[in-house]
């Protein structure tokens, strides 16, 4: 078996690594916060005290951090991966970040012979505890496939994408379709609430036609509910759909669906909610008409 290095132990991190160990991996792992590392360390993976001591231990190395420097930091930093990483190692970024920045770290490793995969996953705390994330994958195929068991431990669907970066760029056509929808299911709740109709009836009677979607069975009650708790906190959407929208910049793109939802999360963080779950964008809706 590989040996596995793993790098970022939060909500997503805890949870993926924890199922490696279960799988039989051997795993180094590091996490700035090292108190975040006692669950891991007590499964049975070695602690590390830096990203290099991982990737001197590790042939995969995984990293799962927050945005596109914090990546640089631990990869290109100092006492980052590729300061000890072996050559023929690989490794595996699986944060959500720049498909430009992606790119730009895959050539820089790939002149001391390392190979990497973007692979930004899809299916929040609840799929990566199950083992059951949507993996895109960017990068070579044969890496890939030499990488599949491993990725298949986290992962329901694991489907190459494309080159470098473009992994990234599949997850940025995600968070559009889901920010995009759940900005119906707003609207389309308010509909209902305010002509009588009992919004929970409304889910049921639509969720299995053509408009059923993942937000809408699953934000839909929450919405109905009440309940804003976090899934997945606004303050992280707001980063997808900034990076979404650079891309779109780049690309000479016109996302005016995108634009708009990410302006309404805005105005949902200048009320102090950006810790909240992406559900509270039926707030922002509420205020516009005073509701
Ligand atoms: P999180 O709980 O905030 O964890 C972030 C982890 O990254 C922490 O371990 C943090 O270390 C580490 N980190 C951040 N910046 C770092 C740096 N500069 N150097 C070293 N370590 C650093 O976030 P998460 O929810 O696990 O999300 C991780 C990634 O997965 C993000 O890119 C996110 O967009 C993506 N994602 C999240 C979800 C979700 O539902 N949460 C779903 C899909 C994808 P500390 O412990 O020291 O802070």
């Amino acid at each position: 078996m590989e040996k596995i290095g793993f790098i970022g132990l939060g909500i997503m991190g805890q949870p993926m690594c924890v199922n490696l160990l279960k799988a039989g991996y051997s795993i180094t792992a590091y996490n700035r916060t090292d108190s975040k590392l006692e669950t891991v360390v007590k499964q049975g993976a070695k602690r590390a005290d830096s990203p290099a001591q991982v990737a001197k231990e590790s042939d995969i190395i995984m990293t799962i951090v927050t945005d596109s420097e914090d990546v640089e930091q631990v990869i290109l930093g100092q006492d980052g991966i590729i300061h000890a990483a072996k050559a023929g190692s690989v490794v595996i970024d699986m944060s959500t970040i720049s498909p430009s920045v992606t790119q730009d770290i895959a050539k820089q490793l790939s002149k001391k012979d390392i190979d990497m995969l973007d692979a930004p996953v899809s299916g929040g705390d609840v799929g990566a505890r199950a083992g059951t994330l949507a993996i895109m994958v960017g990068g070579k195929k044969e890496v890939l496939e030499r990488c599949m068991p491993v990725l298949e431990v986290m992962g329901k669907t694991v489907t190459h994408v494309g080159t470098h970066g473009m992994g990234q760029t599949v997850k940025l056509c995600n968070q559009i379709l889901v920010s995009v929808t759940n900005m119906a299911v707003c609207e389309a709740l308010l509909l209902a609430k305010k002509s009588g109709v009992d919004p929970d009836i409304m889910i049921k009677a639509t969720e299995n036609g053509a408009a059923g979607s993942w937000q809408l069975s699953n934000l839909g009650p929450k919405m109905a509910e009440r309940d804003f708790a976090p899934g997945f906190m606004i303050d992280l959407q707001q980063k997808d759909l900034r990076l979404a929208l650079e891309r779109v910049r780049e690309l000479s793109l016109a996302s005016p669906a995108l634009a708009l939802v990410n302006q309404l999360f805005s105005s949902c963080q200048a009320h102090g909610e950006g810790r909240e779950g992406t559900q509270t964008l039926i707030k922002s809706l509420e205020r516009l008409v005073n509701l």
